[in-house]
């Protein structure tokens, strides 16, 4: 059983004018399937508008489908008596890192959500220890999240899902905000709990560097899934990418144009040590 499946999944956004009355709808998610099994990395990517953040919703029950069926580890987002295992099911962490801290310590902070939840108290205070922990964000238990950098509030608030234990954490573009050395410690921690851990790791992004690692992208534009597979399937589809508003990696792209000009190389090279072994092999060196 997957642990998040979509079936034929439509969303639509009513616009209203000034006085209620209904203009017309945004098709924000069109009949999307799509399925997730347990312990996979899996990324989303897509422009702006693409309808990433609308399907992410739905995998904690905070939109139901308008046409199309939801179902988290075999629930049906639309049964109410499961909304609160859902939830718990899979996490949200979302790109502000400040709309998402609430407490005035690190640790208090993390506790919330097994609190909120009924977590007896020596309980929480091991899950807050080991989730801090698993973002190297420990030593910091004692400090004011508002005084940390960006990329530190964002493990914190990764911290805080994961001390709900749930199975599965979908990340929408947690990275936005942060610098390349904040995006890099969010990335890194975000591999780590899908390689160590067994967590299952939806990651929503348009840095296509961050998607590399994944098990399997799905590429989303004007609401549809437009393009599935391994990240080195999908990149090799340079030209459709780009014609989506799209870019790939940059070892992809200056492998297309070494490719133009005549050496000898495979589609879909995404990290540099690949490209430099390709290039190598084909000039006879190694
Ligand atoms: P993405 O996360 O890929 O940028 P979104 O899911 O936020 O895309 O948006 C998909 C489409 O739905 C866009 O056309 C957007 O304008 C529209 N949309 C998003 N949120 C709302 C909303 N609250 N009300 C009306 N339209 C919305
Ligand atoms: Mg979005």
């Amino acid at each position: 059983m997957s642990l998040i499946k979509t079936d034929k999944v439509t969303y639509e956004y009513i616009r209203r004018d000034k006085d209620g009355a209904v203009e017309g709808v945004n098709k924000a998610v069109d009949n999307v399937d799509m399925s997730v099994e347990q312990g996979q990395f899996i990324a989303i990517l897509g422009h702006n508008g693409s309808g990433k953040s609308t399907l992410a919703k739905h995998f904690n029950a905070l939109l139901h489908p308008v046409e199309g069926t939801v179902f988290v580890d075999g629930m049906d987002t639309r049964a109410e008596e499961h909304i609160w295992d859902i939830r718990q099911t899979a996490g949200m962490v979302f790109q502000n890192p400040d709309n998402q801290i609430i407490g005035t310590v690190v640790e208090e902070d993390v506790a919330f959500g097994p609190e909120n939840m009924g977590v007896p108290s020596r309980e929480i205070w091991e899950r807050v220890q080991k989730s801090l922990k698993s973002v190297d964000m420990y030593t910091y238990r004692k400090h004011s999240p508002s005084r940390l950098s960006g990329g530190q509030k964002q493990r914190i608030a990764i911290a805080g899902v994961l001390a709900m234990q749930p199975k599965c954490i979908v990340l929408d573009e947690p990275t936005a905000m942060l610098d390349p050395v904040g995006r890099r410690e969010v990335i890194n921690a975000v591999l780590e709990l899908n390689k160590k851990e067994g967590i299952t790791v939806i990651l929503i992004t348009h840095y296509m560097e961050e998607v590399i690692k994944a098990d399997r992208v799905f590429v989303m534009d004007k609401g549809r899934v437009v393009m599935s597979g391994s990240p080195r399937e999908v990149f090799s589809r340079v030209s459709e990418i780009t014609e989506i508003g799209l870019s790939v990696p940059q070892v992809t792209l200056l492998a297309q144009e070494l490719k133009k000009k005549g050496v000898k190389l495979p589609d879909g090279l995404l990290t540099c040590e690949e490209l430099v072994g390709e290039i190598c092999r084909s000039l006879r060196i190694i």
